[in-house]
């Protein structure tokens, strides 16, 4: 059993993208700049974006961090955004979700402009990627599949289950695993599934994307498979400074033992994250995708 390190890959990854903005300044191009807007005070968020804004710094990129008042109206939101767009000194730039409640998240995303939205959640950039087009590939999915691309995780005619259908994480990653390439046959399963256990059982790649602390048990895992913990649930832990911990999706203790690989939560995933935002921005600022 090989257990993924997403911290040693993403460190790989930002030493990579480190030496390519050491080259474009060298050249005398800009530095890739990238921006983050949040809303409100929500903690995990703030946190989110806090492991953004500390990413630019280590890569060498510029970052503006745009906070507004969680009692900001939809048309301040999009008017900012609409800056956002317009200021050429931006490549590439995020809206942090959630979004308080009196915003309509699917609303505020339609006005990111498709050429800087480094999150991929514009349907131009989601449409682009199902095409198989150049595209920027939302940042969990794009981490995933850099990890197994690393790890030289064999994906060709493998069955592959994914856990949840949100827009961000399962949907995206069931449209990439099935690409012509990586070649898995995919199973989607979502709140409605009515043989989730068997679909399981029958995997050869299970992708738990659902945000359900240890939901995916060892009898659901076939001896060998490869086992991808997107989770991430914050569960009340009085032995933590904080009062919590972190859990995944999966039983990772009873889990870890049957499989080929698995990723641990936190450390698998998480860290991948962060680090392909970083490279969409890098790919924004080189005009990789769409010209400016
Ligand atoms: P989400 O929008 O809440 O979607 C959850 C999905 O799981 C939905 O499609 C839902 O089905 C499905 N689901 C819920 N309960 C289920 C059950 N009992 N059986 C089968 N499917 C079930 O969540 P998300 O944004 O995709 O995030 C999922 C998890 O990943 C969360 O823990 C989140 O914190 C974490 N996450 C981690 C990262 C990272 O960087 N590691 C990034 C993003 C998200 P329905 O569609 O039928 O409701």
């Amino acid at each position: 059993m090989t257990i993924i390190d997403g911290n040693l890959i993403s460190n790989q990854i930002k030493e990579e993208i480190k030496e390519s903005v050491t080259k474009l300044v060298n050249e005398g191009k800009k530095r890739p700049h990238l921006a983050a807007v949040l809303v409100g005070m929500d903690g995990a968020s703030q946190t989110y974006v806090g492991h953004k804004v500390k990413s630019c710094e280590q890569v060498g990129f510029e970052s503006t961090l745009v906070t507004l008042d969680e009692n900001t109206t939809e048309e301040t939101l999009i008017s900012k955004i609409h800056e956002l767009n317009n200021n050429d000194a931006i490549d590439g730039f995020i809206v942090q979700l959630p979004l308080p409640k009196h915003i309509d998240a699917d609303k505020i995303l339609l006005e990111i402009k498709a050429s800087k939205d480094v999150d991929g959640f514009h349907p131009i950039n989601f449409g682009r990627m199902c095409l198989n087009l150049p595209a920027y590939i939302p940042a969990t999915p794009m981490g995933i599949m850099t990890l197994i691309e690393r790890y030289k995780i064999e994906t060709k005619g493998k069955h592959c289950v994914v856990i949840g259908r949100s827009n961000i994480v399962g949907r995206p990653m069931s449209i990439l695993m099935s690409r012509a390439g990586i070649d898995s046959t995919v199973t989607l399963c979502h709140s409605r599934t009515s043989n989730l256990q068997e679909e399981c059982r029958r995997a050869d790649i299970i992708i738990a994307a659902l945000g359900k602390p240890n939901f995916v048990t060892k009898d659901m895992v076939k001896p060998g498979a490869v086992i991808i913990d997107v989770g991430i649930t914050r569960v009340e832990d009085s032995s933590k400074k904080s009062g919590y911990r972190i859990a995944g999706d999966v039983d990772f203790e009873n889990v870890k033992d049957l499989c080929s690989y698995i990723t641990p939560v936190p450390g698998g995933v998480g860290p991948m994250t962060v680090v392909s935002l970083m490279l969409n921005t890098l790919q924004a600022s080189q005009n990789l995708i769409y010209t400016k």
